[in-house]
């Protein structure tokens, strides 16, 4: 069975003080409560935050993950941070290609397929979001430029490598926007992108890998959506900084 993920982003959010509240309340509510043991709780926290709340998780049902990482391992590049540190500070899993640092910061394809490479090489599991804009849904070019992203940053990954992949299709138009995918939607895009993944790796490759929803999943719409024979789960932006909700979205998943 393939691995379910509730994974969420911080983003630019939350004081040290404040983060350190909302940590220990979802890791105290995820450990209290019923979470399908199948589930993966992820925190994506601010880079200054990552050292100090690896100490205060004591459950292997919540990791912790980077918003970013640099795909270099050491040397001139300031300001940036590289695997081997995140490593160094408890960092399980790197959220790579977020459609924010795509649009803020250009990142293309190719330097998130060196990122890919980067964490791959230490041992972390990479979260590669992809996602296409509105106006290329209206042109009706969505299937394949998702699908394309999938092969500029991770086809030139060995079948061995792509499976410690974790996918999260996030539609630009959703993110932040309380406008969500509806759950057809949802489940469209990931039986293409699985899709496209077999026709490259197999589909018994294809089955193994997980591929998260993201863009405006709450309490309210997670049960819907993860119920969803592709969903495995999702990355979770502004639900995430609210306890109670992100730990009711981490017991959206079927039993
Ligand atoms: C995100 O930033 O990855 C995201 C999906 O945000 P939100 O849940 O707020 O739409």
């Amino acid at each position: 069975m393939r691995k379910k993920y509730a994974a969420g982003n911080w983003k630019m959010n939350k004081t040290f003080e404040e983060g350190q509240i909302l940590l220990s309340e979802v890791v105290n509510m995820v450990k209290d409560e019923v979470v399908n043991p199948n589930v993966q709780v992820v925190l994506g926290v601010p880079f200054p935050y990552l050292s100090s709340f690896s100490k205060l998780i004591d459950t292997p049902k919540v990791a912790l993950a980077a918003q970013n990482c640099h795909p270099k391992e050491s040397g001139a590049y300031t300001g940036e941070v590289s695997v081997s540190m995140l490593k160094s500070a408890g960092v399980k899993y790197v959220i790579i290609g977020h459609s924010e640092r795509r649009e803020y910061f250009n990142e293309s394809d190719e330097f998130v397929a060196q990122k890919v490479d980067a964490i791959l090489a230490g041992g972390l599991t990479p979260i590669f979001c992809c996602g296409e804009t509105l106006s290329q849904r209206e042109a009706g070019i969505h299937f394949d430029f998702v699908s394309g992203q999938l092969t500029n940053s991770l086809f030139h990954l060995s079948a061995d490598d792509l499976k410690k992949v974790v996918i999260a299709y996030e539609p630009i138009w959703a993110i932040g926007t309380g406008v969500t995918a509806s759950s057809a939607q949802a489940q469209e895009m990931h039986k293409v992108l699985r899709d496209h993944l077999a026709s490259k790796y197999g589909q018994e490759v294809a089955e193994e890998i997980s591929i998260l929803y993201g863009g405006s999943v709450g309490a309210g719409n997670a049960q819907e959506l993860f119920s969803q024979p592709d969903v495995d789960g999702g990355l979770v932006g502004g639900a995430s900084l609210k306890s109670r909700d992100f730990t009711d979205i981490s017991k959206s998943f079927p039993a």
